[in-house]
């Protein structure tokens, strides 16, 4: 059997959740966390980059630290993770969709214009398998209309625009280390930050709405409720984990991008043929092999692959059902524009077993059962 996903382990993680455990110091902030922060900013560029429980309470964080409130609009894509969307609508604003790109299944920038009101304030792209949006027209969109940008880069850690990483150029960029993605803490995230100025506001959020880390860095002499917040940090225990695998993040991306381009090149036949579509990398990006997706006809297809490859020992899914037409989503948003392509990828594509450790017969294994199913 072919998982579908196995969650990264490389060897370190429990040795340095022991030396969590042995310096007694498990709960936030501790040396680990202090440790991953450091890592995404170096990475990054950014200003500051704070773990948090999961890249779903960096993107709460995002929608407190953007302020928008009842009634105000925010615009994505229907094609997501609800955790994209679930934040706006805790902060009571409204959700408009807007369609995505056949080509990478990300928010198409040049329809984002259209629904701005003047309601609107913040745009969040997401960036689909570590695949960066069209960031440079999005931040002229968002500089020229006053509004701001939180990246929803769960998938895109080691992912670049144009040299930039994804999470790095909007206002506030989300990442994602639950365990289906590419670098893992069973469940965590970080919130990115670009600007020095908003720093002390989300340390402040992140800390139940107190002052402590400013208690902690000795700046004031004791700690009081100053604003909203809740309990975003998580343990050193989880940390520790993410180190272990932050320290090897080139071999853990090598690894990916090797399974990913050993798959693009035996399945590159069918496309050819017309078959099948194929991942596109736009010139501008560098990805994470965070997922190797193909296109299929329609869902009736879809389903016979599936079950075809289910049959042989191989776990392929697809996702995401389109926000739009879920109930949570007719609730509390709607659908700018027409749905050309949110609903129809949905039903046409499968996501073949992707992760750090798969081995090249597997890659092989696979290929050739989808190439077998078109013969
Ligand atoms: C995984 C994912 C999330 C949620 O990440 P968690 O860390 O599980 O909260 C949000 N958005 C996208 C696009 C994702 O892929």
């Amino acid at each position: 059997m072919i998982s579908f996903n196995v969650p990264p382990y490389i060897g370190k993680e429990q040795d340095y959740i022991m030396e969590a455990i042995r310096a007694h110091k498990i709960c936030g902030d501790g040396a680990f966390t202090k440790k991953c922060n450091k890592w995404i900013e170096d990475k990054t560029g950014v200003s500051k980059a704070l773990l948090t429980t999961a890249c779903s309470t960096a993107l709460d964080m995002s929608a407190m630290l953007t302020e928008v409130g009842s009634g105000d609009e925010v615009i994505l894509p229907s094609f997501t993770f609800v955790s994209t969307a679930n934040s706006f609508v805790l902060r009571g604003a409204k959700l408009v969709f807007v369609d995505i790109r056949p080509d990478t299944q990300n928010i198409d920038e040049k329809l984002i214009e259209d629904a701005i009101t003047d309601r609107t304030k913040v745009i969040v792209p997401v960036h689909y398998a570590g695949v960066g949006c069209e960031m440079d027209t999005i931040m002229d969109i968002a500089k020229r209309h006053g509004l701001l940008v939180v990246e929803d880069a769960a998938q895109g850690v080691m992912s670049t625009y144009k040299g930039r990483a994804l999470g790095s150029i909007g206002d506030y960029g989300c990442y994602s280390f639950h365990e289906t993605k590419n670098y893992s803490m069973g469940e965590g995230g970080a919130l990115l930050i670009k600007d020095e100025d908003k720093v002390d506001r989300a340390e402040v959020i992140r800390e139940k709405g107190t002052d402590r880390s400013k208690f902690l860095k000795g700046v004031v002499d004791k700690y009081t409720w100053v604003d909203m917040g809740s309990s975003f940090l998580p343990s050193e225990m989880n940390a520790a984990y993410l180190l272990a695998q932050l320290e090897e993040a080139d071999m853990i991306n090598d690894n990916r991008k090797a399974s990913w381009n050993a798959y693009y090149e035996m399945l590159a036949p069918l496309a050819e043929e017309g078959r099948i579509e194929l991942p596109v990398i736009p010139e501008e990006c560098e990805h994470n092999a965070h997922m190797f997706y193909i296109k299929v006809k329609d869902i009736e297809e879809r389903s016979a692959l599936a079950s075809f490859l289910k049959e042989n020992g191989i776990l392929a899914v697809f996702h995401y059902v389109p926000l739009h037409s879920s109930p949570a989503g007719k609730k509390f948003g709607s659908f700018h524009g027409e749905d050309r392509y949110t609903t129809n990828t949905f039903e046409r594509l499968l996501r073949l077993p992707m992760y750090y450790g798969l081995k090249p017969e597997e890659v092989e294994y696979v290929a050739d059962k989808v190439k077998e199913f078109y013969k």
